[in-house]
């Protein structure tokens, strides 16, 4: 395994192990192939993100400087109180989209009523 590691440069570990700070350790995964190629990966998932450590780390500094700006506001209710660590907040029910946690509630509570609100009426005033 040591072996395989050595195609994963320094500056992606660093970038990696930034990225794992923020969004939580195996939200992204770097994997090397038999033939020593390098990707990136989304969770545990076989979803490649980018191949090759230039690559790679281009995706890795998007997602280290996007972070604040995603994660302040949250798209529902348009307050600034989303987790910095993107899987501590709420999977919205409409989409593939995080949510506050009050909203996450409120979503909750909203379905079991039949008053769930869509993303086009986003934010909620
Ligand atoms: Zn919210």
């Amino acid at each position: 395994m040591k072996h395989l590691l050595d195609n994963v440069s320094g500056t992606t570990t660093a970038l990696w192990n930034a990225v794992n700070k923020i969004y939580g350790n195996n939200t992204y995964s770097i994997t090397v192939s038999g033939s020593g190629k390098v990707f990136l990966e989304r969770g545990f998932t076989t979803e490649i993100i980018a191949e090759g450590n230039e690559r790679i780390q281009t995706v890795l500094r998007k997602l280290i400087n996007h972070t604040r700006i995603d994660t302040d506001q949250c798209p529902r209710c348009g307050l600034p109180q989303m987790d910095p660590k993107r899987r501590r907040n709420a999977l919205s029910r409409v989409g593939n989209v995080y949510v506050c946690e009050t909203c996450g509630m409120d979503e909750a509570l909203r379905a079991v009523n039949g008053l769930t609100v869509p993303a086009d009426k986003w934010p909620i005033k």
